[in-house]
């Protein structure tokens, strides 16, 4: 699941990207409503946590801009100010749910999942990549119907490879993507990480998924798809 936060304040995007990363969730941040805007426009998002007071524009104004660009992801409004108001406004313009700072981060997950739920019943959270497959919402793994247990970061990075399928995925985009923003991309980690989850998913069977692009990163991919 991917997630996208529109928050100026560095502090509290910090703290709600690094919890909601916690909790297996792809966070991506933008820190004024123009970029928030762009990166609404260029990626997919299953939820949109959006900051009602930004330095350029408001997050009402987002809001209408979003759902005028025809982007009906859910979107949760957060806001300083406790004036029904401004409440009223944010459901007006389009968002889904609205959470007044300072809050609870659980209350904030409770409201993540259920917006997440909510939009589930209309979308596909089940991903496939040949007989390997992951259900988003359960954040379960199973390949040829066997199911494969994976820690919370296995689970993180073979979810963006199977969103980005038969796709280059750089080492790069992984480290944005499903580490830290501390994170030192000159380490192994990944590499590591991806050999724990070469172990788990195509050791016990003979056909790979996960390929090596020498100096530029990884695919997952169906071997039968190619040419
Ligand atoms: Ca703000």
């Amino acid at each position: 699941m991917r997630i996208l936060l529109i928050e100026d304040e560095t502090k509290i995007a910090s703290f709600i990207r690094r919890g909601l990363r916690e909790e297996h969730y792809t966070v991506d941040v933008a820190d004024t409503g123009e970029k928030g805007l762009y990166t609404a426009e260029i990626n997919p998002y299953d939820l949109i946590i959006l900051d009602l007071m930004l330095p350029d524009r408001d997050g009402l104004t987002v809001c209408r801009e979003l759902r005028k660009k025809q982007i009906n992801t859910p979107v949760l409004m957060l806001t300083a100010r406790n004036a029904v108001r401004d409440k009223v406004s944010g459901l007006d313009a389009g968002a889904d749910d609205y959470l007044t700072k300072p809050f609870a981060f659980n209350e904030l997950l409770a409201r993540v999942r259920a917006l997440l739920r909510r939009q589930g019943t209309n979308k596909t959270t089940i991903l496939k990549v040949a007989d390997l497959e992951i259900n988003q919402l359960t954040q379960k793994a199973h390949r040829n119907s066997k199911p494969i247990n994976l820690t919370s970061k296995e689970y993180a990075l073979l979810e963006f490879l199977m969103l980005n399928a038969n796709q280059l995925v750089t080492r790069t985009m992984i480290s944005e993507h499903v580490w830290q923003e501390d994170f030192d991309s000159f380490t192994n980690v990944i590499d590591v990480y991806i050999n724990y989850l070469r172990k788990k998913i195509d050791q016990p069977t003979a056909k790979k998924l996960i390929h090596t692009i020498r100096g530029s990163g990884y695919i997952l991919k169906d071997p039968a798809t190619e040419p």
